[in-house]
């Protein structure tokens, strides 16, 4: 499962979205991260994005990474 057009609030950049479930896990580990590592991003330290949880913005720190759906 692979979510597109997520964009990092601190540097405009495009950020990767990747979800991996195991066969007895009930809820999909997540993996966000900057597609190309930007040279300066305010929100570099917390990168990457990484928990288990229903959906992508219930991990920790989503708010503060993910822009909110229009
Ligand atoms: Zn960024």
């Amino acid at each position: 499962m692979i979510h597109a057009s997520l964009v990092c609030q601190g540097c405009s950049g495009t950020l990767y979205a990747v979800a991996t479930k195991d066969g007895a896990a009930s809820l999909p580990t997540w993996k966000v991260d900057h597609d190309h590592t930007p040279p300066a991003c305010p929100l570099r330290p917390l990168l990457p994005l990484e928990g288990t949880a229903a959906h992508i913005q219930e991990l920790p720190h989503a708010e503060h990474v993910l822009t909110q759906p229009a």
